[in-house]
């Protein structure tokens, strides 16, 4: 197989240098992250893309990761990170719609490229899934090797780290709002667990969509910041029970909408938040994976439960262009140096934060 590398300018940027990445050679805790050199990505097929990283955003996934646990045990070693931004530095013969120096985000998946799910265009469904940072090398580097369909122009107005903030969560979040809930201007939404980043994500779409957007918390201060980013209530799930105190919101009506990233005993809580054909999203169990439930309640009131994770290219696409059409920014919480990843993940870890935690190259 003859490929055509076109290794130019950023390839001479890279010569003499000595690339790093924070890569984890045992599961544990942050002192596992390594932050070492590594071999120089070199392109493989007609398709490959190398990426110049500029930033690259943390997930709560990549804690599991380090940790190998919640069914994320990684071969080893890994370099972690899902999420990422930065420049094309490098293209295969078989790349014709990007350019070196072309600003990228990365669509975070691969599939198997062969079952009905890849070949749809919905990798996120593939069974065989290949997530940046958990089965394939991720983006916590300073170069990477993906494939053309993992690459999408950075919106444009939109900085390396506000762009390596969008893949993750505001996929997800799309996913769960417009795809499975299919909320409706004018709809009621209730985000649990604000802070988080495919909440706060939500929470975004949620307002500029016209949804009347209700939050909880268990940190007032993370509450006052989600009210002034233009959320209408907010609940503090330590000092008040969130199903009456939504009923007395709305009216008793409940909300139409309830996007839950906890999980947990209170759960179940949901089902007596929402109205009448009521829809639930989840997507994550942090606060426990096996909640007690009433089914009655779901049946007798018509709701509707999702799960997601991810979504497929094409939503991928539409949340780009959304988040360009309507100037919105995704909410950083915090930058540090590459270098300093296992600061950043104590961060993510404390749970006091509100939007994406994010990390820049090296300077
Ligand atoms: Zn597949």
């Amino acid at each position: 197989m003859t490929l055509i590398f076109v290794l130019v300018n950023e390839l001479d940027s890279r010569r003499g240098k000595l690339l790093k990445a924070i890569r984890i050679h045992h599961h544990g805790g942050v002192e596992q992250l390594r932050h070492e050199e590594t071999a120089d990505p070199k392109l493989q097929s007609p398709d490959d893309v190398i990426v110049h990283l500029k930033a690259a955003a943390l997930n709560f996934s990549d804690i599991q990761v380090r940790q190998g646990t919640d069914g994320k045990r990684s071969c080893l070693p890994r370099i972690l990170g899902s999420d990422g931004a930065g420049v094309v530095a490098a293209v295969g013969s078989g790349v014709k719609e990007f350019k070196i120096g072309d600003a990228v985000c990365l669509y975070p998946q691969n599939g198997c490229a062969t079952c009905w799910a890849c070949r749809s265009d919905h990798q996120h469904l593939c069974e065989q899934p290949q997530r940046l940072g958990e089965q394939i090398d991720g983006t916590y580097a300073e170069y990477l090797r993906v494939r053309r369909q993992n690459c999408f122009p950075l919106p444009a107005g939109l900085s390396y780290e506000e762009g390596a903030a969008i893949p993750v969560d505001y996929l997800s979040a799309w996913h769960m709002l417009m795809t499975d809930a299919e909320l409706k201007p004018g709809e009621s939404v209730l985000i649990r667990g604000i802070g988080g980043g495919v909440a706060t994500a939500a929470m975004q779409l949620a307002l500029s969509f016209g949804a009347l957007t209700l939050v909880t918390a268990e940190n007032p201060e993370i509450l006052s910041r989600a009210l002034r980013l233009g959320a209408k209530h907010g609940i503090d799930e330590r000092k008040q029970d969130f199903p009456p105190e939504v009923r007395r919101l709305t009216a008793k009506r409940g909300v139409d909408v309830v996007v839950d990233c906890i999980g947990g005993d209170s759960w179940a809580k949901n089902f007596a938040a929402l109205n009448r054909d009521g829809r639930l999203v989840s997507c994550d169990a942090s606060g426990g994976a096996q909640p007690a439930t009433d089914l009655r309640r779901i049946f007798w009131h018509h709701l509707k439960v999702f799960g997601s994770s991810l979504g497929s290219r094409d939503e991928f696409r539409r949340v780009l262009n959304y988040v360009t059409t309507n100037s919105i920014k995704p909410i950083i919480d915090k930058v540090y140096p590459l270098a300093d990843a296992a600061q950043a993940q104590e961060r993510l870890a404390q749970g006091q934060h509100l939007g994406k935690i994010v990390l820049h190259e090296d300077g």
